[in-house]
């Protein structure tokens, strides 16, 4: 069901996404983390066709309650819930052009969801891979998520990992939960009775409420059931992701309603009392050849919500990752404009630079800012180095000072920095 909503953006939904990427450092490291992984940034669109999730069940039952649409005289369009078709349609596109090829994408992009009267606006960071989905794809799939994480200082992440088979398998598994199930009927909720009666029998496991999942923890496993080939795929992965000491647990009872085929994951944190979700992923090639035909590409994709793991890393790491080699620190008006030819100069020798000379520009918080930044040397220059053509090299380890001319100190740099 989709309702028409006609309100304004409430003041508090758009609070926190400022609060979360007015210039947070930690949005900038989790792109450098995920691009150091080979993994490209995409934009998809806002909008998608309304019928994609008003016409496949999986998507109704999951986006359908909180979907925007938008007024359009002629489209029905709504705000994509999720990215994920879009994703693949950009893939398709660029399969016209480049003939077949396997991406490793991601994008950082807005979601809305309508709850009752209210809009809530937060971050999605996807993460794909599309065009092959053997175990080595999972594998860096896992690794580069996990890797993620870990870079940005969440601790104690665990990987929780199951395969739910292919068609072969599921066949077989169906009839035997089916036989388990109605044994049980009785306590079943509505939905769960409704799914067993189908095809979607295995949609049970997506159930949230307690008697359905009680009575599915005592449910044969589709793990017992799989096929040789599954079976492999995920031995192999399970095998690799230990050699990667990539903490992980085995769990069989493991759903996620997109992901409907073969290997799928979560990654779980330390939260409070009970461990907290941070993100699930999956293989999302059934639900792809359903939009897209029989003969699509393969797509596997992890999603998290990126307020929830921006809360995740700690007070202590929401500092930039980039390392800089070369601070730059201009004290006024004059010094700030020689301050901007001697950056173009370290850029285009090669140096990672940065300065923070709008705002304020004391010295202090300058050094400060070039500390946070990691950076090895401070260039400071000051109103008389400005006219007299010099630079303070500043060894930001040691504190050490000297004073350089213009042309020497891009050489005193560089054999600083050894290079
Ligand atoms: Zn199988
Ligand atoms: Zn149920």
């Amino acid at each position: 069901m989709i309702k028409r909503k006609k309100n304004t953006l409430p003041e508090a939904g758009l609070e926190t996404a400022e609060a979360v990427f007015g210039g947070n450092p930690i949005l900038d490291n989790i792109v450098r983390l995920i691009g150091s992984f080979g993994f490209n940034q995409i934009v998809p669109p806002p909008i998608a066709e309304e019928k994609i999730f008003t016409q496949d069940r999986a998507l109704e039952r999951h986006f359908g309650q909180n979907i925007i649409r938008i007024d359009h005289p002629s489209e029905h369009l709504v705000l994509s819930p999720t990215q994920l078709l879009n994703v693949f349609k950009l893939y398709s596109q660029n399969l016209k052009n480049r003939g077949p090829f396997v991406a490793k994408w991601f994008y950082i992009s807005p979601t809305v969801r309508s709850e009752g009267n209210q809009f809530t606006i937060s971050h999605e960071l996807g993460v794909f891979v599309i065009g092959e989905d053997g175990s080595l794809a999972n594998i860096e799939l896992i690794n580069a998520v996990t890797q993620v994480f870990s870079g940005l200082g969440v601790k104690e992440s665990i990987a929780e990992i199951t395969s739910r088979g292919c068609k072969a398998c599921q066949t077989n598994y169906r009839e035997v939960l089916r036989d388990y199930l109605d044994k049980t009927e009785t306590v079943l909720c509505g939905n769960c009775r409704r799914d067993m009666a189908g095809e979607n029998i295995l949609s049970v496991f997506d159930c949230q409420t307690q008697t359905c999942r009680s009575v599915l923890m005592s449910s044969p496993q589709l793990i017992d059931f799989l096929d040789d080939s599954c079976r492999t795929t995920l031995v192999d992965a399970l095998e690799t992701i230990d050699g990667l000491e990539i903490p992980y647990v085995l769990n069989a009872n493991l759903s996620n309603h997109l992901a409907e085929e073969k290997i799928l994951f979560r990654i779980n944190v330390p939260g409070g009392t009970e461990e907290k979700v941070l993100g699930a992923g999956g293989n999302y090639s059934k639900l792809i050849s359903r939009h897209f035909g029989e003969g699509a590409a393969p797509m596997l994709g992890f999603f998290t919500n990126l307020e929830e793991l921006v809360q995740a890393v700690p007070e202590d790491r929401r500092t930039p990752l980039n390392a800089v080699e070369v601070f730059i620190i201009p004290l006024g008006v004059i010094a700030c404009r020689r301050a901007l030819a001697l950056y173009r100069e370290l850029r285009d020798a090669g140096l990672k630079v940065a300065e923070a000379m709008l705002g304020n520009q004391s010295i202090k918080h300058q050094l400060k800012e070039a500390a946070d930044h990691h950076s090895e040397i401070a260039l400071i220059v000051g109103q008389k180095e400005a006219m007299e053509e010099t630079v303070i090299l500043r060894d930001m380890r040691s504190g050490m000072q000297e004073l350089f001319t213009n042309e020497r100190v891009l050489d005193e740099v560089k054999k600083r920095l050894g290079k």
